[in-house]
């Protein structure tokens, strides 16, 4: 008799141990010989908004947490006006040790230490990734540029980027505040749209596709057919693609009626809004000959 293999999931918040572990006897790059300590990340491993920043400062090379100088703090009072409290976001760093007098990470430093924030994506899998200034988000989309980009919402690699200012910049520049404090609403439009996406590659999952034998009229849209066979971020994240995300933000606040954080929501508001979205959703697939209804699994919903 074969005895059944059970296959034990490890949990969101061991995997991440083993990398803030990992870091912290790292010394792939020179900047552990002037570190005093790493800083790996935290916050919640099942976070649906994770927050990235270039590297650490003085502040967190001296604590070992991400972004709590002033800037730190700053960030703290963007993430409690939504309102949400800091340990119900993941945040993290590029590079997770100091470089010194704060200049920018090198690029083989960047290409030595990225991978942890790689693995620490797939394991928390968020909903929006928020890049923190021009150089975080030059790590996902190069292309970008940080002042025309924050705020708005783009589609990379199957997930939400909604990159903002880096706080310290806000610190130091009044308009660069004002839209910080502006931008960070716009979460609410992300976050659906990373449950429009979620939904998308769930119910892709579900209809087996004979790809040599599928009609064009069956075909599904371009990014998704690229994102279920080819994972390089390059060829998901065209400018036209960007162009349309773009527009979605700034066209859209009316679909987008629903509030998650100015006011407190009940769940029946929120399920609600969940089945408009599906039933748009739906809408859209039915024109396409495919009628499968969406269902909200359980994560999105104890998301809210
Ligand atoms: S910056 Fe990253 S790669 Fe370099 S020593 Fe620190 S943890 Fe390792």
């Amino acid at each position: 008799m074969v005895a059944e293999e059970s296959k034990v999931e490890i949990p969101a918040s061991e995997k991440l141990a083993e990398i803030i572990a990992e870091v912290a006897g790292c010394h792939k790059c020179p900047l552990a010989q002037t570190r005093n300590k790493t800083v790996p990340g935290e916050g919640s491993p099942t976070a649906e908004i994770m927050f990235v920043g270039e590297g650490p400062g003085r502040d967190e090379d001296e604590t070992g947490r991400p972004f709590v100088g002033r800037a730190g703090k700053f960030l703290d009072e963007l993430i409690a006006s939504l309102p949400m409290r800091r340990e119900d976001v993941y945040i993290a760093n590029i590079v997770k040790c100091r470089p010194p007098n704060n200049r920018d990470p090198e690029r083989a430093e960047v290409d030595q230490c990225s991978d942890y924030l790689t693995q620490q994506i797939e394991i928390i899998d968020p909903l929006v990734i928020v890049p923190l200034g021009r150089h975080a988000l030059g790590w996902f989309m190069p292309e970008l540029r940080i002042t025309q980009s924050n705020g708005k919402i783009f589609r990379n690699n199957n997930r939400v980027l909604m990159p903002l200012l880096h706080p310290s910049s806000g610190l130091r520049n009044p308009e660069h505040k004002r839209m910080l404090q502006e931008g960070i609403h716009n979460l609410r439009d992300a976050i659906l749209e990373g449950i429009r996406i979620r939904n998308e590659i769930d119910q892709r999952s579900r209809i087996p596709i004979d790809r040599k034998h599928e009609s064009p009229r069956s075909a599904p849209p371009a990014d998704l057919e690229t994102a279920a066979s080819d994972t390089n971020s390059e060829s998901e994240s065209t400018v036209v693609e960007q162009a349309e995300a773009v527009a979605l933000a700034e066209t859209s606040p009316a679909e987008s009626s629903v509030n998650l954080f100015e006011r407190p929501q009940t769940r029946d508001e929120i399920q609600a809004e969940l089945n408009r979205q599906r039933a748009i959703d739906a809408a859209e697939e039915a024109a396409e000959g495919q009628t499968e209804k969406l269902v909200v699994d359980d994560r999105q919903a104890s998301f809210f």
